[in-house]
């Protein structure tokens, strides 16, 4: 039951990836209105709104595919960590975890993908880009191993009531140990003080289904979709406050955070590979910041901007509809 659970959380950020990969590419590739201060017509990346869309998506998937990599570990350390007391912790923050990795990872996938269809406007909404189907198949991941409502049923049941919040409260002393030791490191203070806010917000709300579980069933119930989403928000930024500190370390320490180079096999790179997405004469990265200058002139990237040798691309929407035939 947990592994295919974790399975389908996977898919929502597997999902998530692709949904954000199809929108950066047409948003580098779609030339629309303008901007102030250029002459003539711009991709559409140059639009705030359109890079608030993509980080987003970005950041969110970045969220739930570390989440997911923690439930992962523990579900092997779970099994084969060479200390029994060890393998026990792990079993408990696996079991805490995968319904909040299933739950929230597939409703957010949703979110994300409606945000990809919205980053492509009506060319998102007919069949040719693809991304029609990327929703779609979105939308059944937090329905099927069990609904969100499900999911969150046991979250505030078996996971929380029933050990008192235990496994809970060790991974919120995690999360806190983390935010105090980053209130004094320079870049990251203000996001470490409104992490430490979440986390309070986050025991409030166990404290308060541990407390009423058994008297207050109902308005627990009401409530437990919300705090499944509270769970997975709460844990993603953790991760993501994980991530910004081990950067910002290496960055002090003068080692590069640039993009490394894949080397797929040809025949297996996906349609938008990360070399695509790294293209020098494109600038915008899927681990850029947003920051990079984009690009000046997006029909000198009229070959896609790729790298690759043209046998090797795959236009819009063409790997999507043969998925579609073959169902
Ligand atoms: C494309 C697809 C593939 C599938 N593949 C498989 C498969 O391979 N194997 C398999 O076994 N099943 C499969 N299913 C079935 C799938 O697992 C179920 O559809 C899913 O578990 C939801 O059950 P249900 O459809 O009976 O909805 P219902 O259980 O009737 O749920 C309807 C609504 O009521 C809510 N609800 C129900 N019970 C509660 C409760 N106790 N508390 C709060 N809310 C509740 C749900 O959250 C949902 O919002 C598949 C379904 C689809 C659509």
């Amino acid at each position: 039951m947990n592994a295919a659970r974790f399975a389908v959380g996977l898919e929502g950020v597997g999902l998530s990836e692709r949904a954000f990969q199809s929108a950066l590419a047409f948003a580098n590739e779609r030339v629309q209105g303008t901007e102030p201060g250029e002459k003539g017509r711009v991709a559409i990346v140059r639009h705030p709104d359109v890079r608030r869309m993509l980080m987003l998506m970005k950041s969110q998937t970045e969220a739930m595919r570390a989440l997911a990599a923690v439930a992962a570990v523990s579900l092997d350390a779970a099994r084969l960590h060479p200390r029994p007391d060890e393998r026990r912790r792990h079993q408990a923050l696996a079991d805490l975890l995968i319904p909040v990795v299933k739950g929230w990872c597939t409703e957010t996938s949703v979110e994300i993908a409606s945000l990809g269809v919205q980053v492509h406007g009506g060319m998102g909404f007919i069949e040719e880009t693809g991304v029609a189907q990327q929703f779609r198949d979105s939308r059944i991941t937090p329905i099927y191993e069990g609904t969100t409502a499900i999911q969150a049923n046991d979250l505030v049941g078996r996971k929380l009531a029933r050990d008192s919040g235990v496994a809970a409260k060790a991974l919120i002393a995690d999360m806190r140990a983390l935010s105090g030791g980053l209130r004094s490191t320079p870049g990251l203070s203000a996001a470490a003080a409104v992490f430490a806010d979440s986390v309070d917000a986050l025991e409030r709300a166990v404290d308060y289904v541990v407390s009423q579980y058994g008297i207050e069933f109902k308005q627990v119930s009401v409530g437990a979709v919300p705090l499944l989403k509270l769970f997975g928000i709460v844990a993603g930024g953790w991760q993501l406050l994980r991530s910004a500190a081990i950067a910002g370390e290496r960055l002090s320490a003068g080692e590069s955070l640039r993009c490394p180079r894949t080397s797929i096999a040809p025949r297996s790179r996906p349609r938008f590979s990360m070399r695509t997405m790294c293209c020098p004469r494109r600038r915008v990265s899927p681990t850029a910041s947003f920051t990079e200058p984009p690009p000046r002139s997006p029909r000198a990237c009229s070959d896609g901007g790729s790298p690759l040798p043209a046998s090797d691309r795959v236009p819009h929407g063409g790997a999507d509809r043969s998925a579609v035939r073959a169902r």
